[in-house]
């Protein structure tokens, strides 16, 4: 049976791979901060047949600790500060958590492994928020990065020290560089399942409107649950490499917006929406747009879930989730 190692398992993320290890027959170990994290009981009714494994990524002995107790096969390092707007008011500890933990966890994997680098594959978060100010339209494997934020700049640092460890140590490290990935599981401070949140309760009569910030901003949104499936196929190719993951397809805020609100029958929902500099950013990440090609080619990877299939998913989930909470 392969055993896996996740960090992040209380993320979308880390729920999705999961559900897709476990159903491959893996043993799943998730590494857990503190016994008394809020987000357990989430883990624990969503996958149950994880095992969890206390541990910090900002601690290496910690890391190497929990590698000895779940013996993986596979490590797959989902954990970091993710919101992108927050990261600028915590820019040191987004630095520390998103950036140089991913060195910890590499030297940890490297300790354990004594140098025996078959022994684990390991498998880095990157993000599209790399880059940033995007130097050529649609962005693939080698597209020059210019990170836009804090969180892009640390990523930027995990993904090279990532690529370091796999030239310098011939670890078999592969980089994942992911557009945005939503579902019914995303947080609510991330665009999508804020819009989906307010038009499910506009539509059933719990709230009056939505504020937003910068509606021209366009991203490669596609769906979790797809996008899990090819950091697994990743970790089973022969050679470790880097992989750009998205769909190819490019959507601003007011389609989004039209397409949810439209799905609950509300067409003219321009009135409804207010915006606020609050939601604006210092720099903003005006276009991404990412070339899956070598990710369809080398790993026979597809996305499943379409940009329209993606919102109405999250409305509908949003529809049963706010009639369930309030009653109606
Ligand atoms: P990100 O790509 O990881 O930063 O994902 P987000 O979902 O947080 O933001 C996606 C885009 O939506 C960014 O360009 C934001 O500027 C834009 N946006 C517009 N209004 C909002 C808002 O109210 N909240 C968030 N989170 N983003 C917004």
């Amino acid at each position: 049976m392969p055993r896996a190692l996740i960090t992040g398992i209380t993320g979308q993320d880390g729920l999705y791979l999961s559900e897709l290890l476990l159903a491959k027959g893996y043993e799943v170990y998730g590494l857990i901060r503190g016994q008394n994290n809020p987000k357990l009981e989430l883990v624990r009714n969503t996958v149950p047949g994880v095992k969890l494994v206390t541990g910090d990524l900002t601690d290496i002995s910690s890391l190497i600790r929990a590698l000895e107790v779940a013996q993986p096969d596979e490590v797959y390092n989902l954990g970091a500060i993710s919101f992108v707007a927050y990261s600028w008011e915590n820019a040191l500890l987004t630095s520390e958590v998103t950036g140089k933990a991913v060195l910890n966890i590499l030297e940890a994997v490297r300790l354990y492994s004594h140098d025996d680098m078959s022994k684990v594959r390991f498998y880095q978060a990157s993000s599209s928020e790399m880059f940033g100010k995007v130097q050529e339209v649609p962005q693939r494997e080698n597209t020059l990065l210019w990170p836009r934020s804090p969180y892009g700049v640390a990523k930027v640092f995990g993904h090279y020290m990532t690529i370091n460890y796999r030239e310098s140590y011939g670890m078999h490290a592969s980089s994942g560089i992911l557009f945005n990935h939503e579902s019914p599981r995303r947080g609510p401070e991330f665009v999508t399942r804020k819009v989906s949140q307010a038009v499910a309760r506009i539509s059933l009569g719990l709230q009056d409107d939505i504020t937003l910030g910068n509606l021209d901003a366009k991203r490669d949104w596609g769906f979790a649950g797809d996008y899990v499936d090819a950091m697994w196929r990743m970790l089973q190719q022969d050679e470790a490499d880097d992989y750009v993951v998205a769909t190819g397809e490019t959507h601003s805020i007011r389609e989004l917006l039209d397409i949810a609100f439209r799905h609950v029958g509300i067409d003219d929902w321009e009135p409804l929406v207010k915006q606020d500099p609050r939601f604006m950013r210092p720099a903003e990440v005006d276009l991404l747009i990412g070339d899956p090609s070598k990710a369809h080619d080398q790993l026979g990877w597809e996305r499943k879930v379409d940009f329209p299939g993606l919102v109405t998913m999250m409305v509908e989930n949003d529809l049963a989730e706010q009639r369930a909470l309030n009653g109606r």
